[in-house]
Protein backbone atom coordinates (compact mmCIF):
# COMPACT_ATOMS: atom_id res chain seq x y z
CA UNK A 1 0.00 0.00 0.00
CA UNK A 2 2.83 2.28 1.25
CA UNK A 3 4.44 1.34 -2.18
CA UNK A 4 1.58 2.03 -4.37
CA UNK A 5 1.20 5.90 -2.42
CA UNK A 6 5.20 6.18 -3.53
CA UNK A 7 4.42 5.12 -7.08
CA UNK A 8 1.17 7.37 -7.56
CA UNK A 9 3.49 10.23 -5.66
CA UNK A 10 5.70 10.27 -8.45
CA UNK A 11 3.61 10.14 -10.87
CA UNK A 12 1.48 13.13 -9.96
CA UNK A 13 5.13 15.33 -9.15
CA UNK A 14 6.65 13.89 -12.85
CA UNK A 15 3.25 15.27 -14.36
CA UNK A 16 3.36 18.36 -12.65
CA UNK A 17 7.05 19.18 -13.72
CA UNK A 18 6.82 17.39 -17.44
CA UNK A 19 3.88 20.20 -18.02
CA UNK A 20 6.68 22.42 -19.47
CA UNK A 21 8.99 19.94 -20.92
CA UNK A 22 11.25 21.67 -23.30
CA UNK A 23 15.24 22.02 -24.44
CA UNK A 24 15.07 25.25 -23.38
CA UNK A 25 14.89 27.49 -20.06
CA UNK A 26 13.09 30.41 -20.10
CA UNK A 27 15.22 32.91 -21.30
CA UNK A 28 15.01 30.61 -24.62
CA UNK A 29 18.35 29.85 -24.49
CA UNK A 30 19.05 26.16 -24.46
CA UNK A 31 19.46 24.29 -21.22
CA UNK A 32 22.76 23.31 -19.95
CA UNK A 33 24.29 20.09 -20.08
CA UNK A 34 25.22 18.66 -17.01
CA UNK A 35 28.54 15.94 -16.32
CA UNK A 36 28.74 15.11 -12.77
CA UNK A 37 32.03 13.90 -11.98
CA UNK A 38 32.86 11.47 -8.72
CA UNK A 39 35.18 9.87 -7.38
CA UNK A 40 35.31 6.97 -4.91
CA UNK A 41 37.67 8.34 -1.98
CA UNK A 42 39.39 11.14 -3.32
CA UNK A 43 40.68 13.16 -0.30
CA UNK A 44 40.83 17.19 -0.70
CA UNK A 45 44.32 16.64 0.67
CA UNK A 46 45.30 15.14 -2.99
CA UNK A 47 44.09 17.75 -5.01
CA UNK A 48 46.26 20.59 -5.91
CA UNK A 49 43.16 23.25 -6.00
CA UNK A 50 43.27 22.24 -2.22
CA UNK A 51 46.74 21.52 -1.25
CA UNK A 52 49.58 21.42 -3.35
CA UNK A 53 51.98 19.06 -0.44
CA UNK A 54 50.87 15.13 -2.13
CA UNK A 55 50.36 16.00 -6.35
CA UNK A 56 49.62 18.19 -8.49
CA UNK A 57 45.87 17.91 -10.17
CA UNK A 58 46.71 20.47 -13.51
CA UNK A 59 43.00 19.19 -14.84
CA UNK A 60 40.95 19.09 -11.73
CA UNK A 61 42.52 22.37 -10.46
CA UNK A 62 40.89 23.69 -13.62
CA UNK A 63 37.26 23.28 -13.22
CA UNK A 64 38.08 25.66 -10.15
CA UNK A 65 39.80 28.25 -11.87
CA UNK A 66 37.67 28.75 -14.56
CA UNK A 67 34.91 28.12 -11.89
CA UNK A 68 34.27 27.22 -8.12
CA UNK A 69 36.35 25.67 -5.71
CA UNK A 70 34.00 25.23 -2.58
CA UNK A 71 36.72 25.08 0.27
CA UNK A 72 34.30 23.42 2.69
CA UNK A 73 32.64 20.98 1.30
CA UNK A 74 30.79 18.39 3.30
CA UNK A 75 28.94 15.20 3.58
CA UNK A 76 26.24 14.07 5.30
CA UNK A 77 27.10 10.48 5.97
CA UNK A 78 30.97 9.66 5.33
CA UNK A 79 30.39 6.43 3.68
CA UNK A 80 29.88 5.35 -0.67
CA UNK A 81 26.75 4.02 -1.07
CA UNK A 82 24.42 6.85 1.66
CA UNK A 83 26.85 9.56 0.33
CA UNK A 84 25.45 8.04 -3.49
CA UNK A 85 22.08 8.64 -2.45
CA UNK A 86 22.21 11.68 -0.77
CA UNK A 87 23.28 12.97 -4.24
CA UNK A 88 20.52 11.17 -6.22
CA UNK A 89 17.84 12.62 -3.71
CA UNK A 90 19.10 15.71 -2.33
CA UNK A 91 17.94 14.35 1.26
CA UNK A 92 19.71 13.22 4.20
CA UNK A 93 20.11 9.14 4.72
CA UNK A 94 16.90 8.78 7.37
CA UNK A 95 14.79 10.74 4.77
CA UNK A 96 16.00 9.23 1.28
CA UNK A 97 16.44 4.91 3.47
CA UNK A 98 19.88 3.93 2.53
CA UNK A 99 21.56 4.78 6.02
CA UNK A 100 24.70 2.32 5.38
CA UNK A 101 26.45 0.18 2.64
CA UNK A 102 24.20 -2.65 3.61
CA UNK A 103 21.17 -1.62 1.69
CA UNK A 104 19.34 -1.86 -1.40
CA UNK A 105 18.64 1.71 -2.83
CA UNK A 106 15.08 2.42 -3.34
CA UNK A 107 14.69 3.62 -6.87
CA UNK A 108 11.64 4.27 -6.55
CA UNK A 109 11.91 7.70 -5.47
CA UNK A 110 12.14 10.78 -7.23
CA UNK A 111 15.74 11.17 -8.30
CA UNK A 112 18.03 13.73 -9.70
CA UNK A 113 17.94 12.05 -13.26
CA UNK A 114 14.27 11.42 -13.05
CA UNK A 115 13.60 15.07 -12.90
CA UNK A 116 16.18 16.08 -15.52
CA UNK A 117 14.64 13.44 -17.85
CA UNK A 118 11.05 15.06 -17.50
CA UNK A 119 12.87 18.18 -18.70
CA UNK A 120 13.62 16.78 -22.22
CA UNK A 121 16.89 15.63 -21.29
CA UNK A 122 18.93 12.66 -22.43
CA UNK A 123 20.29 10.93 -18.81
CA UNK A 124 23.33 8.29 -18.26
CA UNK A 125 24.97 6.76 -15.83
CA UNK A 126 28.63 5.23 -16.20
CA UNK A 127 31.43 3.60 -13.46
CA UNK A 128 30.00 2.71 -9.96
CA UNK A 129 27.21 2.69 -8.51
CA UNK A 130 27.22 0.68 -6.07
CA UNK A 131 23.56 1.00 -4.48
CA UNK A 132 22.75 -2.30 -5.19
CA UNK A 133 19.45 -1.91 -6.93
CA UNK A 134 18.73 -1.18 -10.34
CA UNK A 135 19.33 2.11 -11.78
CA UNK A 136 16.35 3.83 -12.26
CA UNK A 137 16.08 7.32 -13.97
CA UNK A 138 18.46 7.00 -17.01
CA UNK A 139 18.39 6.23 -20.71
CA UNK A 140 21.74 5.17 -20.49
CA UNK A 141 23.36 3.02 -17.65
CA UNK A 142 26.89 0.73 -18.27
CA UNK A 143 27.66 0.07 -14.70
CA UNK A 144 30.84 -1.81 -12.56
CA UNK A 145 29.04 -4.38 -10.48
CA UNK A 146 29.63 -3.74 -7.00
CA UNK A 147 33.11 -2.88 -6.12
CA UNK A 148 34.11 -3.32 -10.09
CA UNK A 149 37.40 -3.98 -10.73
CA UNK A 150 40.72 -1.67 -11.92
CA UNK A 151 42.30 -3.85 -14.38
CA UNK A 152 40.13 -4.52 -17.88
CA UNK A 153 36.89 -3.73 -16.06
CA UNK A 154 33.59 -6.06 -16.36
CA UNK A 155 30.67 -4.11 -16.69
CA UNK A 156 26.84 -4.27 -16.69
CA UNK A 157 25.54 -2.65 -19.93
CA UNK A 158 22.05 -1.66 -19.37
CA UNK A 159 21.71 -5.41 -17.31
CA UNK A 160 23.99 -7.41 -19.62
CA UNK A 161 27.32 -8.54 -18.11
CA UNK A 162 30.03 -7.35 -20.66
CA UNK A 163 33.77 -6.68 -20.24
CA UNK A 164 36.31 -4.34 -21.36
CA UNK A 165 40.06 -3.90 -21.99
CA UNK A 166 41.95 -1.50 -20.14
CA UNK A 167 42.10 0.62 -16.60
CA UNK A 168 38.98 1.35 -15.21
CA UNK A 169 39.42 5.17 -14.98
CA UNK A 170 40.33 5.09 -18.75
CA UNK A 171 37.17 2.69 -19.32
CA UNK A 172 34.51 4.64 -17.65
CA UNK A 173 35.57 7.60 -19.43
CA UNK A 174 35.40 6.41 -23.05
CA UNK A 175 32.17 5.40 -22.07
CA UNK A 176 31.11 8.76 -20.53
CA UNK A 177 32.59 10.25 -23.68
CA UNK A 178 31.14 7.83 -25.95
CA UNK A 179 27.27 8.83 -24.44
CA UNK A 180 27.92 12.13 -24.85
CA UNK A 181 28.97 12.20 -28.63
CA UNK A 182 25.74 9.84 -29.13
CA UNK A 183 23.75 12.51 -27.50
CA UNK A 184 25.38 15.95 -27.34
CA UNK A 185 22.54 17.25 -29.89
CA UNK A 186 19.99 17.04 -26.69
CA UNK A 187 20.44 18.55 -23.42
CA UNK A 188 22.37 15.85 -21.42
CA UNK A 189 23.09 14.76 -17.96
CA UNK A 190 25.34 12.54 -16.69
CA UNK A 191 26.87 10.98 -13.98
CA UNK A 192 30.99 9.73 -14.19
CA UNK A 193 31.40 7.63 -11.61
CA UNK A 194 35.13 6.54 -11.36
CA UNK A 195 36.38 3.67 -8.97
CA UNK A 196 39.64 5.22 -8.14
CA UNK A 197 40.91 6.24 -5.86
CA UNK A 198 39.26 3.24 -3.68
CA UNK A 199 40.85 0.76 -2.01
CA UNK A 200 43.07 -1.54 -2.69
CA UNK A 201 44.56 1.13 -4.97
CA UNK A 202 45.64 -0.61 -7.76
CA UNK A 203 47.34 1.91 -10.49
CA UNK A 204 47.35 2.28 -14.19
CA UNK A 205 50.67 0.03 -15.42
CA UNK A 206 51.71 3.12 -16.55
CA UNK A 207 52.13 4.98 -13.35
CA UNK A 208 53.46 2.35 -11.37
CA UNK A 209 56.79 3.59 -11.09
CA UNK A 210 55.46 7.21 -10.57
CA UNK A 211 56.34 8.22 -7.15
CA UNK A 212 59.15 5.74 -6.50
CA UNK A 213 61.50 9.38 -5.59
CA UNK A 214 59.21 10.03 -3.38
CA UNK A 215 59.47 10.06 0.35
CA UNK A 216 56.35 11.35 2.15
CA UNK A 217 56.36 12.30 5.06
CA UNK A 218 53.86 11.16 7.78
CA UNK A 219 50.95 12.81 9.12
CA UNK A 220 52.30 14.68 12.27
CA UNK A 221 49.17 12.65 13.89
CA UNK A 222 50.14 9.47 12.30
CA UNK A 223 50.94 7.63 15.87
CA UNK A 224 47.44 9.57 17.61
CA UNK A 225 46.94 7.13 20.81
CA UNK A 226 43.19 8.32 21.03
CA UNK A 227 43.75 9.15 24.08
CA UNK A 228 40.01 10.49 24.97
CA UNK A 229 38.03 9.56 22.14
CA UNK A 230 36.55 5.64 22.58
CA UNK A 231 34.93 4.96 18.74
CA UNK A 232 38.49 6.14 17.85
CA UNK A 233 40.15 3.10 20.58
CA UNK A 234 37.59 0.46 18.89
CA UNK A 235 37.69 1.39 14.91
CA UNK A 236 39.74 -1.12 12.67
CA UNK A 237 40.70 1.08 10.23
CA UNK A 238 43.56 2.24 11.24
CA UNK A 239 47.00 1.83 9.19
CA UNK A 240 48.85 -0.58 11.95
CA UNK A 241 46.08 -2.51 12.30
CA UNK A 242 43.86 -2.73 8.89
CA UNK A 243 46.40 -2.41 5.98
CA UNK A 244 46.94 -5.90 4.67
CA UNK A 245 50.29 -6.49 3.26
CA UNK A 246 49.32 -8.94 0.53
CA UNK A 247 45.59 -6.90 -0.72
CA UNK A 248 46.88 -3.34 0.21
CA UNK A 249 50.71 -3.16 -0.01
CA UNK A 250 50.78 -6.07 -2.72
CA UNK A 251 53.92 -7.95 -1.50
CA UNK A 252 53.73 -11.92 -2.72
CA UNK A 253 53.06 -12.96 0.57
CA UNK A 254 51.70 -16.19 -0.23
CA UNK A 255 54.24 -18.18 2.06
CA UNK A 256 56.01 -16.10 4.09
CA UNK A 257 54.55 -15.48 7.93
CA UNK A 258 53.97 -12.16 8.09
CA UNK A 259 50.56 -11.94 10.60
CA UNK A 260 49.65 -8.80 8.48
CA UNK A 261 47.99 -11.00 5.57
CA UNK A 262 44.26 -11.34 6.43
CA UNK A 263 42.65 -14.50 5.61
CA UNK A 264 40.63 -13.31 2.93
CA UNK A 265 42.99 -11.35 1.22
CA UNK A 266 45.18 -13.36 -0.96
CA UNK A 267 42.25 -14.81 -3.03
CA UNK A 268 40.83 -11.33 -3.54
CA UNK A 269 44.02 -9.87 -4.31
CA UNK A 270 44.30 -12.96 -6.62
CA UNK A 271 40.71 -12.35 -8.33
CA UNK A 272 42.17 -8.88 -9.36
CA UNK A 273 45.36 -10.08 -10.67
CA UNK A 274 43.98 -12.46 -12.60
CA UNK A 275 42.42 -10.30 -15.08
CA UNK A 276 45.63 -8.99 -16.14
CA UNK A 277 47.22 -10.61 -19.30
CA UNK A 278 50.36 -12.06 -19.07
CA UNK A 279 52.45 -9.53 -20.27
CA UNK A 280 50.46 -7.19 -18.24
CA UNK A 281 51.83 -9.66 -15.39
CA UNK A 282 54.94 -9.10 -15.87
CA UNK A 283 55.01 -5.27 -16.18
CA UNK A 284 53.10 -5.39 -12.65
CA UNK A 285 56.06 -7.88 -11.33
CA UNK A 286 58.91 -6.12 -12.43
CA UNK A 287 57.80 -2.86 -11.25
CA UNK A 288 57.17 -4.12 -7.89
CA UNK A 289 59.74 -6.66 -7.61
CA UNK A 290 61.75 -3.53 -5.55
CA UNK A 291 58.77 -3.39 -3.12
CA UNK A 292 59.44 -7.31 -2.33
CA UNK A 293 63.14 -6.54 -1.25
CA UNK A 294 62.60 -3.37 0.62
CA UNK A 295 59.99 -5.86 2.54
CA UNK A 296 61.97 -8.73 2.76
CA UNK A 297 64.30 -6.73 4.91
CA UNK A 298 62.25 -5.27 7.34
CA UNK A 299 63.35 -5.13 10.71
CA UNK A 300 60.24 -4.54 13.40
CA UNK A 301 56.64 -3.44 13.24
CA UNK A 302 57.13 0.45 12.96
CA UNK A 303 59.42 0.06 9.97
CA UNK A 304 56.94 -2.33 8.53
CA UNK A 305 53.95 0.36 9.19
CA UNK A 306 56.82 3.21 7.77
CA UNK A 307 56.90 1.02 4.66
CA UNK A 308 53.01 0.64 4.33
CA UNK A 309 52.32 3.96 4.26
CA UNK A 310 55.06 5.06 1.94
CA UNK A 311 53.22 2.16 -0.37
CA UNK A 312 49.60 3.39 0.47
CA UNK A 313 50.60 6.53 -0.85
CA UNK A 314 52.32 5.92 -3.44
CA UNK A 315 49.52 2.98 -5.06
CA UNK A 316 47.15 5.74 -4.01
CA UNK A 317 48.16 9.28 -5.55
CA UNK A 318 49.54 6.74 -9.29
CA UNK A 319 45.61 6.14 -8.93
CA UNK A 320 44.47 9.68 -8.39
CA UNK A 321 47.04 11.29 -11.22
CA UNK A 322 45.14 8.56 -13.69
CA UNK A 323 41.77 10.18 -12.56
CA UNK A 324 43.30 13.83 -13.15
CA UNK A 325 44.36 12.63 -16.59
CA UNK A 326 40.81 11.48 -17.48
CA UNK A 327 39.27 15.00 -16.57
CA UNK A 328 41.80 16.22 -18.83
CA UNK A 329 39.98 14.44 -21.17
CA UNK A 330 36.70 15.56 -20.64
CA UNK A 331 37.17 19.07 -20.72
CA UNK A 332 39.27 18.85 -23.60
CA UNK A 333 36.17 16.98 -25.21
CA UNK A 334 34.15 20.16 -24.45
CA UNK A 335 36.50 22.01 -25.71
CA UNK A 336 37.34 20.41 -28.77
CA UNK A 337 33.03 20.36 -29.62
CA UNK A 338 32.60 24.01 -28.27
CA UNK A 339 30.69 22.55 -25.55
CA UNK A 340 32.15 24.05 -23.12
CA UNK A 341 30.24 27.33 -22.38
CA UNK A 342 27.13 25.59 -22.00
CA UNK A 343 28.28 22.40 -19.66
CA UNK A 344 27.90 22.19 -15.83
CA UNK A 345 30.86 20.37 -14.64
CA UNK A 346 30.96 19.55 -11.03
CA UNK A 347 34.13 17.30 -9.97
CA UNK A 348 33.69 16.11 -6.22
CA UNK A 349 34.32 12.52 -4.43
CA UNK A 350 31.93 10.62 -2.66
CA UNK A 351 33.60 11.44 0.41
CA UNK A 352 37.02 12.20 1.99
CA UNK A 353 39.41 9.98 3.28
CA UNK A 354 42.47 9.68 5.95
CA UNK A 355 45.50 9.68 4.08
CA UNK A 356 47.54 8.56 7.39
CA UNK A 357 45.74 11.15 9.48
CA UNK A 358 45.15 9.83 12.74
CA UNK A 359 46.99 6.61 11.60
CA UNK A 360 44.05 5.81 9.51
CA UNK A 361 43.77 5.22 5.59
CA UNK A 362 39.17 4.91 5.59
CA UNK A 363 36.25 7.43 5.89
CA UNK A 364 33.13 7.35 8.44
CA UNK A 365 34.09 9.30 10.82
CA UNK A 366 32.75 13.31 11.46
CA UNK A 367 36.55 14.45 11.70
CA UNK A 368 37.69 16.86 9.19
CA UNK A 369 39.32 14.46 7.36
CA UNK A 370 36.52 12.16 6.03
CA UNK A 371 34.01 14.93 6.90
CA UNK A 372 35.28 17.04 4.14
CA UNK A 373 34.67 16.51 0.11
CA UNK A 374 36.32 18.16 -2.51
CA UNK A 375 33.95 19.77 -5.00
CA UNK A 376 35.01 21.96 -8.04
CA UNK A 377 31.85 23.37 -10.16
CA UNK A 378 32.08 24.74 -13.43
CA UNK A 379 29.52 26.82 -15.64
CA UNK A 380 30.90 29.03 -17.53
CA UNK A 381 28.03 31.06 -18.69
CA UNK A 382 26.48 31.62 -15.43
CA UNK A 383 29.07 30.98 -12.70
CA UNK A 384 32.25 33.91 -12.76
CA UNK A 385 35.80 32.42 -12.54
CA UNK A 386 38.09 32.33 -9.72
CA UNK A 387 35.79 31.45 -6.97
CA UNK A 388 37.11 30.37 -3.73
CA UNK A 389 34.05 29.61 -1.56
CA UNK A 390 34.31 28.91 2.42
CA UNK A 391 30.13 28.77 3.36
CA UNK A 392 29.60 25.24 4.07
CA UNK A 393 28.66 22.96 0.68
CA UNK A 394 27.14 19.67 1.17
CA UNK A 395 26.19 16.85 -0.80
CA UNK A 396 23.02 17.46 -0.04
CA UNK A 397 22.81 20.99 -2.06
CA UNK A 398 23.83 18.60 -5.46
CA UNK A 399 20.68 17.79 -6.77
CA UNK A 400 18.88 21.27 -5.84
CA UNK A 401 22.11 23.10 -7.13
CA UNK A 402 21.66 21.40 -10.36
CA UNK A 403 18.27 21.60 -10.87
CA UNK A 404 18.47 25.26 -10.64
CA UNK A 405 21.20 26.58 -12.18
CA UNK A 406 19.01 24.40 -15.19
CA UNK A 407 15.94 26.83 -14.42
CA UNK A 408 14.24 23.65 -13.39
CA UNK A 409 11.98 24.13 -10.09
CA UNK A 410 13.76 22.25 -7.07
CA UNK A 411 11.11 19.62 -5.15
CA UNK A 412 10.00 21.06 -1.99
CA UNK A 413 10.94 18.09 -0.03
CA UNK A 414 14.34 18.10 -0.71
CA UNK A 415 16.63 18.85 1.98
CA UNK A 416 19.58 20.52 0.15
CA UNK A 417 19.62 23.85 -0.84
CA UNK A 418 20.58 25.47 -4.38
CA UNK A 419 23.87 26.95 -4.16
CA UNK A 420 23.43 29.33 -7.42
CA UNK A 421 23.69 32.45 -5.40
CA UNK A 422 26.83 31.47 -3.57
CA UNK A 423 28.77 30.26 -7.00
CA UNK A 424 27.35 33.53 -8.41
CA UNK A 425 27.71 36.04 -6.37
CA UNK A 426 30.89 34.50 -4.00
CA UNK A 427 28.57 34.62 -1.08
CA UNK A 428 24.97 33.89 0.09
CA UNK A 429 24.23 35.56 3.14
CA UNK A 430 21.20 33.33 4.01
CA UNK A 431 23.27 30.46 3.70
CA UNK A 432 23.73 27.75 6.84
CA UNK A 433 25.94 28.24 9.70
CA UNK A 434 26.11 24.73 11.05
CA UNK A 435 25.95 21.44 9.49
CA UNK A 436 24.26 18.35 10.66
CA UNK A 437 25.77 14.64 10.31
CA UNK A 438 24.59 11.31 10.36
CA UNK A 439 26.51 8.31 10.30
CA UNK A 440 25.11 4.68 10.83
CA UNK A 441 27.30 1.70 9.91
CA UNK A 442 28.94 -0.46 12.20
CA UNK A 443 31.48 -2.45 10.27
CA UNK A 444 34.62 -2.11 10.16
CA UNK A 445 34.61 -1.04 13.79
CA UNK A 446 32.98 1.83 13.37
CA UNK A 447 29.95 3.28 16.11
CA UNK A 448 27.29 5.03 14.26
CA UNK A 449 26.92 8.55 15.44
CA UNK A 450 25.67 12.02 14.58
CA UNK A 451 26.91 15.86 15.24
CA UNK A 452 26.95 19.63 15.05
CA UNK A 453 29.85 21.81 13.43
CA UNK A 454 30.08 25.14 13.54
CA UNK A 455 32.60 27.69 12.45
CA UNK A 456 34.82 27.30 15.63
CA UNK A 457 32.95 24.06 17.17
CA UNK A 458 32.08 20.71 16.72
CA UNK A 459 30.21 18.48 19.02
CA UNK A 460 29.44 14.28 18.24
CA UNK A 461 27.56 12.01 19.91
CA UNK A 462 28.69 8.44 19.29
CA UNK A 463 25.83 6.21 20.51
CA UNK A 464 26.24 2.48 18.52
CA UNK A 465 27.90 0.03 20.48
CA UNK A 466 29.66 2.25 22.22
CA UNK A 467 28.44 5.88 24.20
CA UNK A 468 30.36 9.04 24.20
CA UNK A 469 30.32 12.77 23.28
CA UNK A 470 33.09 14.69 21.80
CA UNK A 471 33.62 18.35 21.41
CA UNK A 472 36.40 19.86 19.69
CA UNK A 473 37.31 24.05 19.24
CA UNK A 474 38.70 23.98 15.71
CA UNK A 475 40.16 27.20 16.23
CA UNK A 476 42.63 25.49 18.27
CA UNK A 477 42.65 22.21 17.59
CA UNK A 478 42.29 21.78 14.07
CA UNK A 479 43.67 18.30 14.15
CA UNK A 480 40.83 17.16 16.75
CA UNK A 481 43.48 15.79 19.12
CA UNK A 482 41.81 16.43 22.39
CA UNK A 483 38.22 16.01 23.59
CA UNK A 484 37.23 19.03 25.19
CA UNK A 485 33.19 17.56 26.30
CA UNK A 486 34.23 17.04 30.33
CA UNK A 487 36.25 20.45 30.31
CA UNK A 488 33.98 22.40 32.31
CA UNK A 489 35.43 25.70 30.56
CA UNK A 490 33.53 24.54 27.99
CA UNK A 491 29.99 24.00 29.82
CA UNK A 492 28.04 26.66 28.40
CA UNK A 493 29.52 26.33 24.70
CA UNK A 494 28.29 22.07 24.83
CA UNK A 495 25.02 23.25 26.24
CA UNK A 496 24.16 25.84 23.54
CA UNK A 497 25.59 23.24 20.69
CA UNK A 498 23.20 20.40 21.97
CA UNK A 499 20.60 22.96 21.12
CA UNK A 500 21.77 23.96 17.89
CA UNK A 501 21.67 20.45 17.43
CA UNK A 502 18.37 19.52 18.31
CA UNK A 503 16.86 22.16 16.18
CA UNK A 504 19.04 20.93 13.04
CA UNK A 505 17.79 17.27 13.76
CA UNK A 506 13.84 19.03 14.24
CA UNK A 507 14.75 20.90 10.96
CA UNK A 508 15.79 18.08 9.20
CA UNK A 509 12.90 15.29 10.35
CA UNK A 510 15.57 12.97 11.69
CA UNK A 511 14.38 10.70 14.67
CA UNK A 512 17.50 10.02 16.38
CA UNK A 513 17.60 7.20 18.90
CA1 LIG B 1 33.74 6.08 -1.01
Amino acid sequence: MEGTIKIIGLLAFLAGICGKVDAQSDTGARKPNVIFIMADDHAYQAISAYSDALIQTPNIDRIGREGAVMRKAFVTNSVCSPSRAVILTGKYSHQNGQRDNGTYFDGKQVTLPKIFKAHGYQTALVGKWHLFSQPTGFDYWNILPDQGHYYNPAFINMGKDTAYTGYVTDVTTDLALDWIERNRDTPFFIMLHHKAPHRNWMPPLKYLKDFNDRQFALPHDFYDDYTGRVALQRQLISMKEGLDVRYDSKVPCDTCTSKKVNSWAPAEFQREMERLTPAERRTWDDAYRHEYKAFEAIKDKDQLLRWQYQRFMEDYLRCVRSVDDNIGRVLKYLDDKGLADNTIVVYMSDQGVYLGEHGLYDKRFMYEESFRTPMLIRYPRAVPQHRQIDAYALNLDVAPTLLDLAGIAVPGDMQGVSMKTLLQKGKDKTWRKAVYYHYYEKSFGATAHYGIRTERYKLMYFYDPVQAWELYDLQKDPHEMHNLYNDAAYAATVKELKQQLKALQAQYKDPVP
